[in-house]
């Protein structure tokens, strides 16, 4: 995809802080970090999101995930790492290269979590069902 930057950063035609490469996969620092380290790993193949990343290739992306994050925490003294992906625009997904966000954390880094809405039994219920049923397709 030539209009897609993460594709154009992966044919070095765009510049990026790489840390990580091989056959399959990239990752590099977000220019807009929310932490310092926070760097985000994507496959060389241009695939929009999750959902359209072949299942063969997760569990390789996940274990190279795991790896980056040891070395990111290692490399900025982090104590914690976050695991995100924003699939969607309206789950914040911006750029349409699936990407994985792995994100540092350090003690008051001011990072927020999401806040819970309200529910109750029943409602936790209703939706336990329509999931249930969605997950036989
Ligand atoms: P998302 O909102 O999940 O699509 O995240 C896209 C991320 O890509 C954002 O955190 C941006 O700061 C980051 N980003 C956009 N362009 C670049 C770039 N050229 N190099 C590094 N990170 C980038
Ligand atoms: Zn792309």
């Amino acid at each position: 995809m030539s209009d897609c930057i993460f594709c154009q950063i992966v044919a070095k035609k765009l510049p990026a802080h790489i840390i990580y490469e091989d056959d399959k996969s990239l990752a590099f620092l977000d220019i807009n970090p929310n932490t310092p380290g926070h760097a985000l790993l994507i496959p060389k193949e241009h695939y929009q999101d999750l959902f359209e990343t072949p299942d063969e290739n997760l569990s390789l992306w996940l274990s190279t995930a795991k790896k980056l994050a040891k070395g990111i925490k290692q490399g900025v003294r982090a104590e914690g790492i976050n695991l995100a992906m924003n699939n969607g625009r309206v789950a914040g997904q911006i750029i349409d290269h699936a990407h994985l966000h792995i994100i540092p954390r350090f003690p008051n880094d001011n990072l927020k979590h999401w806040p819970a809405i309200k529910t109750n039994n029943e409602e936790l219920s209703a939706i336990k069902n329509t999931i249930i049923e969605a997950l036989k397709n």
